[in-house]
């Protein structure tokens, strides 16, 4: 029976432990927190949305998309689903796909995993920071800050990203893999919260408003989002403004553009503010156009609009002033400063390079080394298709290193 080193305990870890264990091998997971999967707590507002029906590369973004389908082929979602029925969890999908543990409990989920590693006999060393991981005299040799050290016929990394530094050890696992001859691409904070520096967001914070929302390069839009955008002090946030922060990378000169009605073309949107100027024209504007939008949005448009709500009337209103609160209404621009730091992220964007990795996840620099998870670089969007990611990257690591140890 061959040894395999697993360094990370979070989703991917534990998925690539079990499967190399039932694959035969005698798997230690070193994991620097006290306790292992803290982060998969705190998933899906903890209910973990675990996967999703829906696999398909356009739910992912990394450098090399060529390289990621190619492995995403190998991930069907009942990889997922059929990996947690064999361990004992039902889960459940919902209208849009997204798969959660049938109870919706993201702790029942990290209960399911902690007894399954138990049967199989997995060794769990928590508290273990590794900080050196180096082939040498025919097998793999890592150790901990704590003075620890272990010895493997394989090792699996699966170390995790940047983000969420509060639920793991963060960032360490790049460093490793650079060790094995391993290069980065850029990282940077996922599905997070976006900075904006409009000056009406201060008097807009706490308002969630369902629209579209699209980032703009240079005034080229790159994406478009619909749901309900949460407006801050600092920015804008909510699930539109995570998926676009997916894509902003290394933009320049990026906006948001939100429109309030994207279900009516400029031109209605036009009409729709002439009629009402028409049929109330001694009417102050903020009853001319209450009942639209949220009452502070409308505000802060007419403001932006160089319209005063209080002292002006309907019949005063030229017509280029309602073109202009028309055409705010369907594209609000706020520039943006970048994304909210590693805090707020739930992932990391960028990471090892996929050209560096085997089908089976095994390392092109160095056999026997196998990576898996976020520490890759692979970021899915909002939905499950970060854990399906990290669970399925860690089963296909742990049955490579499991073969590859049975030598
Ligand atoms: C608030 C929040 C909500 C989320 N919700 C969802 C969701 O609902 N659905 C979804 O698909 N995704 C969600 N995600 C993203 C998802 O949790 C991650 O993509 C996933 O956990 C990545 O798995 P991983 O195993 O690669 O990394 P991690 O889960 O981060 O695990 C890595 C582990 O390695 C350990 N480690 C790191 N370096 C070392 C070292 N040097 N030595 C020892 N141990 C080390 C860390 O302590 C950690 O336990 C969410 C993330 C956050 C922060």
């Amino acid at each position: 029976m061959k040894k395999i080193l697993v360094v990370g305990g979070g989703a991917a870890g534990i998925a690539a432990a079990l499967s190399a264990a039932e694959a035969g091998g005698r798997v230690t997971i070193l994991e620097g927190q006290s306790r292992p999967a803290k982060k998969l707590l705190v998933t899906g507002n903890g209910r973990c949305n675990l996967g999703n029906t829906r696999i398909a590369p356009e739910y992912y973004h990394t450098a090399r998309p060529d390289r990621l389908e190619a492995l995403l082929e190998q991930m069907p979602a009942t990889l997922t689903t059929d990996f947690f029925a064999h361990w004992g969890l039902m889960t459940m999908a919902d209208e849009a796909g997204r798969l959660y543990p049938y109870c919706r409990q993201a702790s029942m989920v990290v209960d399911v995993l902690l007894l399954a590693l138990q049967r199989c006999g997995v060794v769990m060393e928590t508290g273990c920071a590794v900080t050196e991981a180096l082939w040498e005299r025919g097998a793999f040799t890592v150790k901990s800050s704590q003075g620890g050290s272990w010895r493997g016929d394989a090792l699996i990394l699966t170390t995790g990203g940047k983000a969420a530094p509060k639920q793991s050890l963060s960032g360490a696992g790049y460093a490793l893999a650079k060790g094995f001859g391993h290069s980065c691409t850029p990282l940077y904070p996922c599905l997070t919260a976006l900075r904006c520096t409009h000056p009406a967001l201060r008097g807009l914070k706490g308002i969630r408003v369902l629209c579209t929302a699209a980032l703009c390069s240079n005034g080229r839009e790159i994406a478009r989002e619909a749901g309900e955008l949460q407006l801050t002090e600092y920015g804008v946030s909510g699930i539109p403004a995570m998926q676009l922060s997916c894509r902003l990378g290394a933009q320049k000169d990026t906006e948001i553009s939100v429109d309030f009605f994207p279900d009516c073309s400029a031109g209605d949107m036009r009409t729709l503010l002439n009629r009402r100027a028409a049929e109330y024209p001694g009417g102050a504007l903020e009853d001319v156009f209450l009942g639209l939008l949220h009452k502070r949005i409308m505000y802060a448009l007419m403001k932006e609009a160089g319209l005063s709500p209080l002292s002006r009337t309907a019949r005063t209103l030229r017509l280029e002033e309602l073109a202009r609160l028309a055409a705010l209404l369907k594209d609000w621009r706020l520039p943006v400063g970048g994304p909210m730091g590693w805090e707020q992220a739930q992932v990391t964007g960028g990471g090892v390079a996929l050209q560096e990795i085997g089908d089976d996840f095994q390392s092109r620099c160095c056999p026997g080394l196998y990576l898996a998870g976020e520490v890759l670089d692979t970021v899915g969007e909002c939905g499950g298709y970060n854990l399906h990611w990290a669970w399925c990257s860690g089963i296909l690591a742990g049955r490579g290193a499991a073969g590859e140890a049975e030598i």
